[in-house]
């Protein structure tokens, strides 16, 4: 049995469930997890993410029995920013200036 813990978000962890029902997986909701019994529990979730259009998820897994479905939020939500070198986050337009020289990027 894995459990699917979506974080909080009840309505996902339903929607999951109905997915899953709809492909006779055997599954349970409590509140925002649901538990499901099967062998490709990965895959299972990833036809999910695809066919709801939840392009912004991603499955992370907690442990051997826990999965976690999370929406990534873009850093750029929070007012940070990233280097579109190396990925290297900054708190300000400034900062990400002066790390750019690093990389050698001259400076119109
Ligand atoms: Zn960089």
């Amino acid at each position: 049995m894995i459990t699917i813990d979506c974080a909080g978000d009840g309505e996902l962890a339903l929607e999951l469930q109905n997915y899953l029902k709809k492909h006779r997986y055997d599954a349970e909701t409590d509140e925002s997890s649901v538990m499901l019994n099967a062998m490709d529990t990965e895959k299972v979730l990833e036809s999910f993410l695809k066919e709801s259009n939840r392009t912004e998820y991603s499955i992370r897994k907690i442990d051997s029995t826990t999965l976690l479905l999370s929406k990534e939020v873009p850093i750029e939500d929070f007012g940070f920013l990233r280097c579109e070198m190396c990925g290297y986050v900054l708190s300000s337009e400034e900062e990400l200036l002066v790390h750019r020289r690093a990389h050698g990027i001259q400076l119109l």
